[in-house]
């Protein structure tokens, strides 16, 4: 049911609370937390099968680990599916993917600039003078269904070597091993609400209270959220984990960092047709198509299933980019759509990347706490990766943990500095990083500069690339009028939106329609409409009881706000048009994506890098372990 959303910013009451002791709370089970615990459980015991040391919370058992997931099942809250697998087959050296549903070793790969079929893209002057000589000369470039293979993939985009995987069933692999070690507890179903900061020191986390109203204002079953102190917490909630946001807001960030570069990911997995022969592992990685800013991928797992999906990045600078039309759009290109017509939806869903990488890195320890992951800034945009790069993050700390426990040294912001941190520093990830670091700034100025830029960039390991600005959303988001400057007239836009309001609708349909995008043949198999893809490949659900998780700050703001493009780019339809010029939110078709939080065109009034929309802890999201 919708209905406008006006909480405030805190709506803990003042209540009793349990509390539990215990020695490592974590938060989040994705790969980062995949590595941190694998390598942990592995370390706690003796070779004898005796503890490593006994635990300071309950004196006289092992130490006691916790962690805590949102999503309603392991495995749910994560996508991924190309890995070099570096850290992780250190960490499973005898590793066979056959092992693993929906794994196989990378086959073989191509990188492929798709030409736009249809006509409807926005293409600078310089891409369709390229476009012209690429359809001119076709006879002489590897050209097939208006699409080119580049002849050559640079060597830091190559992922020989890898694994093509689901990262759902990774991930639920990865829990049945570590919980198998008896040493550590996993809770998913369990979301965290907020961590226990006193005097600038991390002492635990605080669980959602349930029975809530929607306000987190308490009602019927009234159950607070349970403080859950630690001598360590380990935050791994990913790029939009309300718990790392929250140290950032107490902590801040570095100097000279920030958050600007992200991208929203909307995905499908696909059962092929039967007579479709491509091989296990096989890897296609797509840019220009269906705008010159998406880039795609499809990759090949086993019995004919395939994982597909395009990325809407931060510097697409369209107020009304849908991620969901566009994958649509993208999956019918005719070099695609030979392999994936006749095709059916098993899963579906979306999740935003944080893509600032080391530039967006917050402080990776401080007293208490430290931060791996995505949300601590590993992901790799040179590369395209981040799930070998989380997971070499957690194994990173767990190791630093171990050496800790041995000395029977606290967790102090010196001590994680000096084990974990320093591990991070002297390894990889922190030398990719920075090679990846300035890779995608020419994208600032357009998609040719961003492709030089990033070849560049690749080829000096990063010692030279094409400079750009970096800007949160209300600085460089056009309004829709200026975006359609000579393809739709003011008057005409203000006629579509006020039609679309009076129909309780989002407008980039009727936008992209009038511009010339054609209409997506809904088959009920594979193309079906965005509600059927929230029913029939995301399998949403929302338990009551719990408080919003996307909360319009300042109601007045939305009522000024001319983009509304929270509306627009919202993965799951759970945003729409609402009472009074404030969006209303729907719980039950949010896919947790945090797009919304991204790309919300208000700044916040007085936190720099925050915006209107509070993205905080919530229960639900995709039913689909299969991303
Ligand atoms: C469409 C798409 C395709 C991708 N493809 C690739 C690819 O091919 N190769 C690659 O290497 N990377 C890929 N990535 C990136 C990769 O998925 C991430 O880099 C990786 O998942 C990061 O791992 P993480 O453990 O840091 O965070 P996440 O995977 O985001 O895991 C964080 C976990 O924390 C949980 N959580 C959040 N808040 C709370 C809370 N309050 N309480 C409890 N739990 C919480 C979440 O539910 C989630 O399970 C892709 C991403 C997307 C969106
Ligand atoms: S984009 Fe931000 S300010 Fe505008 S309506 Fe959405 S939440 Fe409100
Ligand atoms: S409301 Fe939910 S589904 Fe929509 S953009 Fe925000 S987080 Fe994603």
């Amino acid at each position: 049911m919708s209905q406008t959303n006006t909480a405030p910013e805190t709506s803990a009451p003042p209540v009793d609370r349990q509390r539990m002791d215990v020695d490592v709370v974590c938060v989040g089970f994705g790969p980062a937390m995949g590595g941190f615990l694998t390598t942990l459980s592995r370390g706690l015991l003796k070779p004898d099968g005796t503890p490593l040391v006994e635990s300071a919370a309950a004196p006289g058992l092992p130490p006691q680990v916790i962690c805590y997931e949102r999503a309603d099942d392991l495995g749910f809250g994560v996508s991924g599916v190309v890995t070099k697998g570096r850290s992780i087959r250190e960490s499973y050296p005898d590793l066979d993917p056959a092992q693993i549903p929906l794994t196989a070793p990378v086959t073989s790969e191509k990188v492929l600039y798709l030409l736009d079929p249809v006509g409807a893209s926005r293409r600078s002057l310089g891409l369709r003078v390229i476009d012209h000589l690429v359809r001119a000369f076709k006879w002489a470039l590897p050209f097939e269904k208006d699409a080119v293979s580049l002849p050559y993939i640079p060597p830091f985009l190559q992922k020989h070597g890898g694994l093509v995987m689901s990262i759902g069933q990774f991930n639920q692999w990865v829990a049945s091993q570590v919980l198998g070690s008896g040493t550590v507890q996993i809770w998913p179903a369990t979301p965290v609400a907020q961590p226990l900061i006193e005097n600038h020191q991390v002492v635990g986390v605080r669980l959602m209270d349930q029975g809530t109203d929607r306000q987190g204002k308490p009602a019927d079953g009234f159950m607070p959220g349970m403080d859950i102190r630690a001598a360590l917490t380990v935050i791994g909630d990913g790029p939009v984990g309300p718990i790392g946001k929250q140290l950032e807001d107490h902590f801040g960030l570095p100097d000279g960092h920030h958050q600007y570069d992200w991208a929203v990911g909307i995905k499908m997995v696909v059962n092929l047709r039967e007579d479709v022969d491509l091989k296990p592992g096989t890897v296609l990685h797509t840019f220009g198509y269906p705008e010159p800013e998406i880039f795609g991928f499809m990759y090949v797992h086993p019995d004919r299933v395939a994982s597909l999906g395009i990325f809407v990045p931060s510097w697409f600078d369209s107020p009304v980019r849908t991620a969901y039309r566009y994958l649509q759009h993208w999956m019918m290109h005719p070099y695609l759509w030979r392999y994936l017509e006749g095709g059916t939806l098993r899963s579906w869903g979306a999740k935003t990347l944080q893509e600032s990488g080391k530039r967006g890195e917050p402080f990776l320890a401080g007293h208490g706490y430290a931060r791996i992951g995505e949300g601590s800034g590993s992901t790799n945009v040179l590369t395209g990766s981040g799930v070998d790069e989380a997971w070499a993050t957690g194994r990173q700390l767990a190791e630093g943990v171990l050496e800790l426990l041995k000395q029977k040294k606290p967790f102090t912001k010196e001590n994680l500095e000096q084990t974990y941190v320093q591990r991070r520093r002297n390894s990889w990830i922190e030398t990719e990083g920075h090679q990846a670091e300035k890779a995608r700034d020419g994208f600032h100025h357009g998609v040719l500069t961003g492709l030089i830029g990033m070849g560049l960039a690749g080829f000096t390991g990063g010692r030279l690339n094409i400079p750009g600005k970096h800007q949160p959303p209300h600085q460089r988001l056009p309004s829709v009028e200026e975006y359609y400057r000579g393809r739709i007239a003011p008057e005409e836009i203000a006629k579509i939106r006020q039609e679309c309001r009076a129909k309780g609708l989002p407008t980039h349909d009727a936008l992209m329609d009038r511009c010339g995008w054609p209409t997506v043949p809904h088959d009920g198999k594979l193309l079906v409409s965005h509600q059927d893809a929230l029913l029939m490949g995301g399998k949403v659900q929302a338990p009551a009881g719990y408080a919003d998780h996307v909360v319009f700050l300042y109601p007045n703001l939305c009522e000024q706000c001319g983009s509304k493009i929270c509306i627009e780019i919202c993965s799951g339809q759970a945003l729409m048009p609402g009472e009074k010029g404030v969006p209303a939110f729907d719980r039950e078709k949010c896919v947790h994506c945090g797009a919304c939080q991204w790309n919300c065109a208000q700044p916040h009034p007085s936190q720099p890098g925050r915006t209107n929309l509070a993205f905080r802890a919530g229960a639900g999201g995709l039913h689909s372990a299969e991303n």
